[in-house]
């Protein structure tokens, strides 16, 4: 889809002038540009205070020296990242990623993405994401501590419970969580609700760890309730091996579904008779193994080296739970073939713009990110709210309200892509129900 309106196309070039060498943060931009063409059309307001204009500059953008020594006495140097993208509706939230393919371009995509994310979870909530290229795989305890702990001296001179809430994203699960949030709190000498994601005996919030891969499911499922069809009996591919596709796992099997594949980034593995999930959680989060283990306990099972090959399994429904831009062009085309007629994304940006491309022209069901693994975020949102009024709420609490926001999100989605003549286009509807509010907040605050 190219953009046809001038004043977006002008706007398009800046980006990409001022983002060189930032594909991925220039990618989730021209989407979301895109499909805002039908909202500029009708509401030059906007365009007049310049809220488009704003909204692709990040307010702020944080990058420091991350050192740290190494179990053999050696100094190491990281890179760490904090981009605080916009506060229009609320203090910057998102994520920490810990991964080595980390750099700028990756933060300001998932800072841009989490802007309207979090918009459409109705919960007052910015957008910002953070990182670091260290690679937390095969480092001992003590290393991930080291490092957590210089990465939250410098960071927490830039966060606190009403300005910046971070929380986990790839390579950052509750261990991590803690032991930045033990550094926050011996530098600043408070105790508040700055981190979410955290443990259940210092602040945390059951359900927060289910979240994402629950929210996805409880999307998912209002998605193909609307359009006459359910989980029940159906073949579903989940992608990633973490915290997003284990909790999806666990919802898609209860709607009645057959999970028969997971991955991590050296390869997959197949279960035709379905996977047995306290398997793959004893490898994952108890020994921190690799899914490839999955083999030991179930002979039956199958693996494949290379990650991008579970794609090429027919099934009926495709959770994307692993990175971005994993599913390309040719995966999306081999899905399609097999038969596939869902794609719902646990991960961020997973699918690249040939693939969408392939999903929307070929009529699948497609829920995009930003909707469909907001569950996450919005779940953050609630322990903020319970560490705000020194309470915990029950599990059941906690999920039927993240049910309720999930579903809440799906309606937002398929009222705006009614509303602005895209029905059955979750993307565009996702874009625009998020936009608005964010767009609304910013006009109304003035040139800030
Ligand atoms: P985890 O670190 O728990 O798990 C990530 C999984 O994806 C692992 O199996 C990992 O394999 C795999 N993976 C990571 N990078 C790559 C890569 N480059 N190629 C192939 N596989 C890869 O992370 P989460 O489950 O928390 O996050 C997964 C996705 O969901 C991310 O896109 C994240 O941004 C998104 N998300 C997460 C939320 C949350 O609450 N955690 C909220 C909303 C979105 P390996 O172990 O080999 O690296």
């Amino acid at each position: 889809m190219a953009l046809k309106n001038q004043y977006l196309i002008d706007l398009m070039e800046t980006v990409k002038k001022r983002n060189q060498g930032e594909p991925e943060f220039i990618q989730a931009v021209t989407e979301v540009l895109e499909t805002l063409e039908p909202v500029v059309e009708k509401r030059p307001d906007l365009v007049e205070a310049g809220v488009l204009d704003r909204i692709v500059e990040p307010e702020r953008q944080i990058m420091f020296r991350v050192p740290w020594v190494d179990d053999n006495g050696k100094t190491q140097v990281n890179r760490g990242f904090r981009v605080q993208f916009n506060s229009a509706i609320g203090p910057y939230k998102g994520g920490i990623r810990l991964h080595p393919s980390v750099y700028l371009g990756i933060i300001k995509f998932l800072g841009f993405e989490q802007v309207f994310k979090n918009s459409l979870t109705t919960l007052p909530m910015g957008g910002g994401k953070g990182g670091s290229d260290f690679d937390p795989k095969g480092k001992s305890d003590g290393e991930i501590m080291r490092f957590c702990q210089s990465f939250m001296t410098e960071l927490c001179r830039h966060i606190g419970a009403d300005l910046d809430v971070p929380a986990g994203d790839i390579g950052t699960g509750a261990r991590e969580i803690g032991y930045m949030f033990g550094q926050y709190k011996r530098i600043r000498n408070e105790f508040t609700g700055v981190l979410t994601g955290k443990g259940l005996t210092y602040g945390g919030s059951l359900a927060r760890t289910q979240a994402t891969g629950y929210g996805l499911c409880y999307f998912t499922n209002e998605m193909l309730q609307a359009n006459g069809k359910s989980f029940e009996g159906k073949t579903v591919v989940i992608s990633g091996s973490g915290n997003v596709a284990i909790y999806a796992t666990e919802k898609a099997q209860s709607y009645g579904a057959k999970v028969v594949a997971l991955s991590d980034s050296n390869g997959y593995i197949y279960d035709a008779d379905g996977i047995k999930l306290d398997i793959v959680k004893e490898i994952k989060e108890v020994r921190r193994g690799r899914i490839k283990e999955y083999l030991d306990a179930v002979p039956t099972a199958t693996y494949t080296e290379g990650c991008s090959g579970i794609w090429t399994i027919p099934c009926d429904i495709a959770l994307p739970c692993a990175t971005q831009n994993e599913i390309d062009g040719e995966s999306a085309a081999i899905l399609v073939k097999n038969g596939c007629w869902c794609v719902s994304e646990g991960a961020n940006m997973p699918s690249t713009p040939e693939a969408i491309e392939t999903y929307l022209s070929n009529g699948l069901l497609y829920g995009p990110a930003k909707a469909a693994n907001a569950g996450g975020v919005a779940t953050s949102g609630l322990e903020m709210s319970q560490n705000s009024e020194r309470l915990s709420w029950s599990f059941e609490e906690v999920d039927a309200k993240l049910h309720g926001i999930m579903k809440s999100i799906f309606k937002a989605c398929d009222d705006a892509a009614k509303e602005y003549g895209m029905e059955g286009n979750y993307m565009a509807g996702a874009n625009i129900a998020g936009f608005l509010k964010v767009a609304e907040a910013m006009k109304a605050q003035g040139c800030v």
